[in-house]
């Protein structure tokens, strides 16, 4: 693996990926893409293209020019905003991957898609939830995650396309801020502290969800594209995490460091 093709490069995830990337593979190998136009630190650092992945077309000759061997997809929308435009969510979300997919198909290309605990849903056996459960989430996002991690499985068994993914829980993370996802609390936290000292959260204090800090996450995800493909039992997709926190819980943990800090409820 040594040419790759970022998609949704700017952000949360791909702001930490595509640095770390461009170090261990060569700045010039990691060509980054996003569908908006993103600062600095993206083009001048390595190259980057304006792409939007739900158009095949576009993926299939950016992939081509930049000789690409594997793609990171990470161009999805997130789960609050998808619940407030499901049809966008499942049209990003599935375009884009079955346009990723197909590419890889013909162009023998390894595929990395990111799934999250959003395919779970309220029937889910919790703490700890097994590898291979039940998963009828009852939200479009969540949707979009089984049915992407099905297609994966698919285009692996049927067409013998490289397609790996991990279950991704919130992550936590300073620099570009979380893309509208259920799990953004845990990080605006810590921005409403420092400018406001007070949150307001919309989770019940005890509401606990699975965390996971950015630079474990990355390291989750390099480790599983550079793993031998012989050893892979889930390739799309396995559950990581990092640690299980509650609103109250981190409210108490900066009340350690700001003893102003407040937070209320409002679910
Ligand atoms: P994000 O919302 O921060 O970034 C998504 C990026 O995709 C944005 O830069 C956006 O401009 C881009 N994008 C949107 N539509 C596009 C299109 N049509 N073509 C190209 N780019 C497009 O998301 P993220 O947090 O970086 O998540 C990346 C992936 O990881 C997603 O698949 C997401 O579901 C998954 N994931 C994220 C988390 C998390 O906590 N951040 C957790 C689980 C799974």
């Amino acid at each position: 693996m040594n040419r790759i093709l970022v998609t949704g490069a700017g952000g949360q995830i791909g702001s930490w990926l595509v640095p770390r990337l461009r170090e261990l593979y060569g700045e010039a190998n990691v060509l980054a893409t996003d569908v908006r136009h993103l600062g600095p630190d993206f083009t001048e650092a390595g190259p980057f293209q304006v792409l939007d992945a739900t158009q095949p077309k576009a993926v299939g000759q950016a992939v081509m020019r930049h000789d690409a061997d594997t793609v990171y997809h990470l161009a999805a929308i997130l789960s609050a905003i998808g619940e407030k435009d499901p049809r966008l969510a499942w049209h990003v979300n599935m375009a884009s991957l079955e346009a990723v997919l197909e590419v890889a198909r013909d162009q023998g290309c390894a595929v990395f898609t990111p799934s999250s605990i959003g395919v779970f849903g309220p029937d889910t056996p919790k703490n700890p939830t097994p590898q291979d459960t039940v998963m009828r989430p009852t939200t479009m996002y969540g949707i979009t995650k089984v049915a992407g991690e099905l297609l994966c499985d698919y285009y692996h068994t049927r067409f013998g396309v490289d397609t790996r993914g991990v279950r991704f829980p919130g992550l936590i993370s300073y620099g570009a801020p979380p893309g509208g996802g259920t799990t953004d609390w845990a990080v605006e936290i810590f921005y409403e502290a420092v400018a406001r000292g007070s949150y307001t959260c919309f989770l019940e204090a005890d509401a606990q969800l699975d965390m996971m800090y950015m630079p474990d996450a990355v390291d989750a995800l390099v480790g599983i594209m550079e793993a031998d493909a012989s050893k892979l039992v889930h390739r799309n997709a396995f559950n990581v995490a990092g640690l299980q926190i509650t609103p109250e819980g981190l409210a108490a943990e900066i009340a350690k460091h700001r003893p102003e800090f407040t937070i209320d409820y409002d679910v």
